[in-house]
């Protein structure tokens, strides 16, 4: 099994913004830099932080959206990524 190196955040948001052209998922209005991520599949239900499981949402949208696995005070999207990819070994 090849490990590749995992994107940063990002550049994985820059990957996404181009793909989407900057425009919000959920409502389809141009967003402001930096947008948020926003996972197709959650977090919480096994969705990977992967180019293909990601969309741009403004955080606005994102919220109003319903999270069912907000941010913790501590820990960016990033380390709750990398906890997960330990926690499945
Ligand atoms: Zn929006």
């Amino acid at each position: 099994m090849i490990r590749r190196r995992r994107p940063s955040h990002r550049a994985m948001l820059r990957l996404v913004w181009l793909r989407d052209g900057g425009v919000c998922w959920l409502c389809r209005t141009p967003c402001s830099w930096p947008a948020t991520l926003d996972h197709v599949i959650p977090k919480s239900k096994g969705g990977k932080f992967v180019f293909m499981n990601l969309r741009l949402t403004h955080s606005d949208c994102n919220r109003r959206r319903g999270n069912s696995d907000p941010p913790g005070p501590d820990g960016t999207t990033e380390e709750r990524i990398a906890a997960q990819k330990r926690d499945e070994g």
